[in-house]
């Protein structure tokens, strides 16, 4: 039997003894979560079209290492300007460094292509299917059936074929879409090294996607370790107004303050976390909190923002 989780305060997805139990976020409404989805499919659809798009003869996008050529948007550099890299990357980890400074960890939340592919493509996915937070919790609690077996197999193909389509496309990046369709008509055989590749990628993307999931930001992600170094008390972050709020109490309680405690904003939450007890190293920015206590506070008439960027 697994262990309870830590008799904290606090909510966390990691057990005292190191299990982690799988969450079931539930889902938001309201104008953060609709134009996260709005860009995100933009974002989705940036990342996916480069290999597709054309510029002076070549993808948009295109690391030809076998050539040793790098084609960036109709600028194409060699071998010999790799010394230029030097600047790339500082410049970008630079750029990362002061954004985060400033906007705390909105690459998180809103371009990171761990963020919108697990949100806006695998969890609609297995929204589609499980259905909304509770019925796939029920789901998963549920005696082995034949209908339980259905939708895990069903589900887990998609995320599979889905996981396959973005590691060919991945691999695009690197031989151009025509090598890859080259490679997909032939045998396994005739392109040994591509095709484990692509494999060992789409089995990656299926185990994080599928099962992993806020794990990668909270336990894996360097960045995500980082972030209580590249922030200070400027920075903009998600955060609940604890002066607002507390103390909390149900409507009607006297001496309450605006936070009902109706937890709504830790069931929506991807990482399991209670923003209420401040900014967490978990926190990736995803806004879902914020829609969910507007909602509660619309709800109530009272003014929305208990939870809001700051
Ligand atoms: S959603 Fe808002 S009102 Fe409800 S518990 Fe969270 S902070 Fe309090
Ligand atoms: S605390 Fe709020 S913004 Fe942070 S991850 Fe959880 S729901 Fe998203």
């Amino acid at each position: 039997m697994a262990a309870p989780l830590p008799n904290r305060d606090f909510v966390t997805t990691i057990r005292d003894d190191g299990s982690r139990p799988f969450l079931f976020p539930a889902d938001t409404h309201g104008r953060f979560t609709t134009v996260r989805r709005i860009w995100s499919l933009l974002l989705i659809a940036f990342y996916l079209s480069l290999p597709w798009i054309q510029i002076n003869g070549y993808p948009a996008v295109f690391l030809d290492i076998a050539q040793r050529r790098f084609h960036l948007f109709g600028l194409t550099l060699a071998a010999q300007d790799v010394w230029l890299m030097f600047f790339v990357i500082t410049g970008l980890g630079f750029s990362l460094f002061f954004v985060t400074a400033l906007f705390g960890r909105i690459w998180c939340g809103w371009a990171c292509p761990h963020t919108v592919f697990l949100d806006h493509v695998y969890r609609r996915i297995e929204r589609a299917i499980d259905g909304d937070a509770v019925s796939r919790r029920l789901l998963d609690e549920a005696p082995a059936s034949g209908g339980k077996l259905f939708k895990r197999v069903f589900k887990h193909s998609l995320y599979i074929l889905v996981s396959a389509v973005i590691a060919h496309l991945f691999l695009a990046y690197f031989v151009s879409l025509p090598e890859v369709w080259v490679m997909v008509s032939a045998a396994p055989t005739a392109h040994w090294s591509a095709f484990a590749f692509m494999a060992v990628f789409t089995g990656i993307l299926y185990f994080n996607f599928g099962w992993f999931r806020e794990q990668l930001c909270i336990v894996i992600c360097p960045y995500g370790r980082l972030q209580s170094a590249l922030i200070d008390d400027n920075s903009l972050v998600i955060g609940y107004d604890m002066k607002r709020g507390e103390p909390r109490g149900k409507v009607g309680t006297e001496g309450a303050g605006a936070c009902v405690a109706c937890n709504r904003c830790v069931q929506v939450c991807p990482t399991g976390i209670d923003i209420r007890q401040g900014l967490q190293l978990e926190c990736v920015g995803c806004t879902a909190c914020i829609d969910a206590c507007d909602d509660v506070m619309t709800r109530l008439h009272r003014p929305r923002g208990l939870i809001r960027y700051d």
